[in-house]
């Protein structure tokens, strides 16, 4: 991880993920697919952005914040290099975010297929005031009618493994 300085800014730059990771739409927005399967026990990607005191990150506000109450530190995800950011929310979720020290990292609760999304649970103040609770929440479990896409087809995972 490199610190740089930019407009008083601190940026928290994600080391690059060993895994072919792609940001595609689904059906809650733009997710985060994998092209390669991933084991349990690595971890997926760095969440990073930039570094906030969860003062300034009130006061800034936005989707992509990523608070750690216990260090008294935000990661503002926006920038769209922050690939960690597709990664959508699931009350079914098959990673969960882990920090250690001032890095956030996405890290796998089981073995994921190639193809599959990525998804982690944002937590419950985030599923209560962001989302807006389980009537608007997009998981399979709150919303299977709409057809979660939750995976790539074997045509765009070829493709994705071809052109990556
Ligand atoms: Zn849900």
């Amino acid at each position: 991880m490199q610190k740089k300085k930019i407009n008083k800014q601190i940026i928290i730059q994600p080391k690059p993920s060993k895994y072919r990771l792609v940001a595609k739409r689904s059906s809650a927005g733009l997710g985060l697919y994998t092209i390669d399967p991933i084991k349990k026990d690595e971890q997926i990607i760095e969440y990073g952005g930039y570094k906030l005191t969860n003062e300034e990150a009130e006061k800034r506000g936005g989707k992509y914040l990523f608070e750690i109450i216990e260090s008294n530190f935000t990661i503002d995800g926006t920038p769209r290099w922050n690939l960690a950011r597709y990664a959508n929310h699931s009350c079914k979720p098959n990673a969960e975010a882990v920090w250690y020290g001032k890095h956030v990292w996405i890290c796998p609760k089981r073995n994921i297929k190639p193809g599959e999304e990525i998804t982690y649970n944002y937590g419950r103040v985030y599923f209560k005031d962001i989302i807006g609770g389980e009537k608007y929440c997009k998981c399979p479990i709150h919303h299977p009618s709409k057809g979660h896409l939750g995976k790539l087809t074997e045509k765009e995972l070829r493709r994705y493994s071809r052109n990556s």
